[in-house]
């Protein structure tokens, strides 16, 4: 049974990252995978995660930034900058941008800038069931994110098949914004976001 980890939220009290001092709240698997939540207790403590965790990142200091990083440069995985992975999609596709996951793997070092092959993610986690996900991704050189996306595209039949027309030119902080306030309908708190 998913339970809402104890949190203490101090807004003003920013030591570190807001999402680090709340990793048991942010890197919880119903908030990580929303659409493990199958029972109407499991959708109720997703929403109230939710609620917790987008009330951090709208008044994080690093909100703007971040939310820019996770849409347009790096595919990040779980949830982040106020947005859930679908979310973020959905921003991607009305922006006519996309990123890879390999884009966080060479910023993070991980990688040479070699692409991951989604089939041998997918053998090594057959023939090793016992591995973890960190084990898998010290073999491939890349992130645990890398594999948790290769793993969610097998588990759902391969990609969406959504395939937005593609623009050249990044888009601009505005037009994320933009983009967040139609896609997740969060409205006051995104007008007050600064553009750095
Ligand atoms: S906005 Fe980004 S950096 Fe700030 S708490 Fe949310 S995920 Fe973390």
């Amino acid at each position: 049974m998913s339970k809402i980890p104890s949190l203490t939220l101090e807004r003003n009290a920013v030591d570190t990252v807001p999402c680090v001092t709340h990793a048991k709240l942010f890197q919880h698997e119903l908030l990580e995978e929303p659409s493990s939540a199958s029972t109407a207790e499991q959708r109720r403590t997703l929403s109230g995660l939710t609620r917790m965790a987008e009330e951090i990142c709208l008044n994080c200091p690093l909100m703007t930034n971040c939310l820019y990083a996770a849409v347009v440069r790096y595919d990040v995985a779980g949830y982040a900058a106020g947005t859930t992975e679908r979310q973020r999609a959905a921003m991607r596709s009305k922006l006519g941008w996309r990123v890879t996951p390999e884009n966080l793997d060479i910023f993070t070092g991980r990688t040479s800038g070699r692409q991951v092959e989604h089939d041998e993610v997918i053998r090594l986690r057959r023939v090793n069931p016992a591995d973890s996900l960190e084990t898998i991704a010290e073999r491939l050189n890349c992130s645990v994110s890398t594999i948790k996306r290769h793993l969610r595209m097998e588990r759902r039949g391969g990609t969406s098949g959504v395939t937005p027309r593609l623009k050249l030119v990044p888009p601009s902080k505005e037009q994320v914004i933009t983009a967040l306030h139609e896609v997740t309908g969060v409205l006051g708190q995104v007008r007050q976001l600064r553009v750095a």
